[in-house]
């Protein structure tokens, strides 16, 4: 009896401590092999990109994602399923065309940017101003595009890691500086490595006058025609519709923590896209290899609550904030945050927040992904990416899985972001390391705001 009790009493004391460091290490290298195998990401992408397909904020095709993802989060087996309602901005693309007029009359391939304001209808005709940076066209003196169409070529850099996108994405937003200089339109090259005639969206600053992406040959046969001297006009016709507020859905499902259920990990993608494609790479992948590898490591029952968040308005923006707004009472609970958003690529590099890397928890999390491939950086986690820039902004950790982006900029925000573009071994290979990573931070009593307390 006595024996009997003192056996019961160990037992209750096992059960209530972090796992070991060396159980953690042997189950996250088993979930990792799991995951290799697993089609829950792969089947999730398929299923958002062929049920629901483009589904910009505000359309009613994200209010059919919405009830997607609560019935998918159900039917994987998550709890506390339910829908958090705020407000967003939502900019809808209506007809748009363009050509060049003179000197050499061709049709131009474009897509308005988010928050581009319509032409009048009928279009507009104006002669164009062409620039190959950015800056160049900032340089210009106020007035001095007055009645023209601002052109800026600048081109993007392929690189494996984020940078080349992240040094061209201000073109985007040039708009605003042609509006200043008195421009009547912007027209810039996709912020893209694509060779292809298909032009990639994204957001923009509002700017008052239309603003667009031309495909990359389009502005290479705008800065030739422009080279031989004669004055270029070009033709553009666009529409629109905007709303400042419109409803918008963060999805959250959980895997309820068996001993400390209020400690929570926090991972996800967003469920909204651009209109062009089906969102595939941007970011139903995300979705997939969140809401995969939640699910594999869930099924450890570990000690902490796992949640996974579908944000709701990524692209045109709103999701984050609010989200961090509905749970700034309890961010103290929240262990780590990170979004999966940069496609579907294999993941080469991984951030974690500062100070950790030498805790058992992410040695084990280290231990596990190295064999993937994954350099376990020196340098701690500066963004768990944009939907999660709020939390991070009230004291949340965030840890960062980078993606190799060097095809991802290919097809993002175009017609061409379809799911056949998917590697699924490489997007399995995603699950293993978030698998790997969301195990060993719930399974563990690992507290990254003590780590980068101690680092400093
Ligand atoms: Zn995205
Ligand atoms: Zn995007």
């Amino acid at each position: 009896m006595r024996i009997a009790l003192l056996a019961a009493a160990a037992a209750t004391l096992v059960a209530t401590l972090p796992a070991k460091a060396a159980d953690l290490a042997a189950t996250a290298v088993s979930l990792r092999e799991k995951a290799l195998v697993d089609s829950t990401a792969w089947n999730v992408v398929e299923s958002l990109t062929t049920e629901i397909g483009a589904r910009p904020q505000g359309s009613p095709a994200m209010d059919r994602a919405r009830d997607w993802g609560v019935a998918k989060l159900k039917s994987l087996g998550f709890t506390n399923v339910h829908v958090e309602t705020f407000e967003a901005s939502s900019w809808l693309r209506g007809a748009e065309s363009a050509e060049i007029v003179a000197p050499y009359p061709q049709k131009l391939q474009i897509l308005g940017l988010g928050r581009s304001t319509p032409t009048p209808p009928g279009g507009i005709e104006a002669e164009v101003a062409l620039f190959k940076s950015l800056d160049e066209m900032i340089a210009q003196p106020p007035g001095s595009l007055a009645g023209k169409i601002a052109v800026v070529t600048q081109v993007m850099r392929r690189t494996q890691g984020s940078e080349g996108y992240g040094a061209g994405v201000r073109a985007r937003g040039g708009g605003v500086e042609a509006a200043k200089r008195g421009a009547v339109a912007y027209l810039v090259r996709s912020i893209s490595t694509d060779d292809t005639r298909l032009p990639h969206t994204g957001g923009a600053t509002m700017s008052g006058i239309p603003m667009a992406a031309l495909s990359p040959p389009d502005a290479e046969l705008l800065e030739r025609m422009v080279a031989r001297g004669k004055p270029v006009r070009i033709k553009l016709a666009m529409d629109s519709t905007y709303r400042d507020k419109a409803p918008a859905y963060n999805v959250v499902g959980e895997i309820k923590g068996r001993e400390v259920p209020d400690e929570v990990v926090i991972v996800g993608g967003h469920l909204d896209s651009w209109d062009p494609g089906t969102g595939a790479i941007d970011d139903a992948a995300g979705i997939g290899i969140s809401t995969a590898a939640a699910k594999l490591a869930g099924a450890q029952r570990p000690r902490r609550t796992i949640r996974v968040v579908m944000w709701g308005a990524e692209e045109q923006g709103g999701s984050g904030a609010a989200y961090a707004a509905a749970h700034k009472d309890d961010v103290a609970k929240i262990v780590v945050v990170s979004e999966s958003d940069l496609g579907a690529g294999e993941i080469f590099n991984a951030k974690l927040p500062l100070g950790s890397l030498n805790h058992p928890a992410m040695r084990a999390f280290s231990g596990a992904v190295t064999p993937l491939k994954v350099i376990v950086s020196r340098s701690p986690a500066q963004s768990g990416g944009a939907d999660t820039e709020g939390l991070r902004a009230l004291g949340v950790p965030v840890a960062e899985f980078n993606q190799d982006v060097s095809r991802y900029f290919d097809l993002h925000h175009s017609a061409d972001d379809t799911l056949d573009k998917i590697d699924p071994k490489e997007l399995a290979q995603n699950v293993a390391v978030w698998a790997a990573f969301i195990y060993t931070v719930a399974d563990s009593d690992i507290d990254f705001r003590k780590t980068a307390a101690e680092a400093k």
